[in-house]
């Protein structure tokens, strides 16, 4: 058996150096998070709130926390002291709701929109168009407690990498189509994609955040 920490060497030896990568450490226990710290992983990431609040008060300050998962707007004040990166924002209530926390905290958090890439009728995130719509609201123009820096997406929970290629393709697409839209509160430098089993795939699509769990961790029983 190899340890979390061998684990982690290994991704990152091929891992290029533009690409970031997110320890998603979700139902796992502290000691298995503090194994990857000392191994030297900072970003951790986790898709529930109450679990990752009672991670940040156990582990150490220098740790970003990344959530991944779908959030719901009455939790959101629980991680807005801390947050690093939200990845899954997918409503203008969300972005909103996120601001006014944000603005209690006098911070300013970063934000990925979710797009909606796979063909599964389970999966969470934006269309193409209502993407561009909430962009150029005035609405979204005005919040100036967020900063969205890039865009998420999860492929289709499939064994056929052909479809998982195309589906991040698309979502590349869909980057470089919006990249050159900037204002103070937007600015898509990041794309997240990739997880254990379609990551490499993700990375060469173009991804610069990917992530990795179970190849980490282990699997989640
Ligand atoms: C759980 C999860 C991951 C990691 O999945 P693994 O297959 O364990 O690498 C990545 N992204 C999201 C959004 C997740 O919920």
């Amino acid at each position: 058996m190899m340890t979390i920490a061998e684990n982690l060497k290994n991704i990152y030896e091929e891992l290029p150096e533009n690409v970031h990568l997110v320890a998603v450490s979700k139902t796992k226990p502290v000691s298995d998070l503090m194994e990857a710290y000392q191994g030297g992983q900072r970003i951790f990431g986790e898709n529930k709130i109450q679990e990752m609040t009672d991670k940040w008060e156990q582990m150490p300050k220098d740790v970003q926390w990344h959530m991944i998962g779908h959030v719901q707007t009455n939790k959101v004040k629980y991680m807005a002291p801390y947050v690093s990166l939200i990845h899954g924002v997918d409503s203008l209530k969300l972005l909103k709701e996120i601001n006014k926390q944000a603005k209690k905290w006098r911070r300013v958090i970063p934000c990925l929109l979710q797009v909606y890439i796979a063909t599964e009728e389970t999966k969470f995130g934006l269309a193409q168009n209502e993407l561009l719509e909430i962009i150029h609201s005035e609405e979204f123009k005005a919040l100036e407690h967020i900063k969205v820096v890039g865009l998420m997406g999860m492929a289709s929970f499939t064994e056929d990498q052909e479809k998982i290629r195309k589906e991040f393709q698309f979502l590349k697409d869909v980057f470089d189509y919006i990249q050159p839209y900037q204002l103070a509160n937007c600015h898509f430098q990041h794309l997240s994609m990739g997880m254990s089993s379609d990551y490499k795939i993700a990375i060469e699509s173009g991804s610069t955040i990917v992530r990795i769990g179970s190849n980490i961790f282990g699997s989640r029983g």
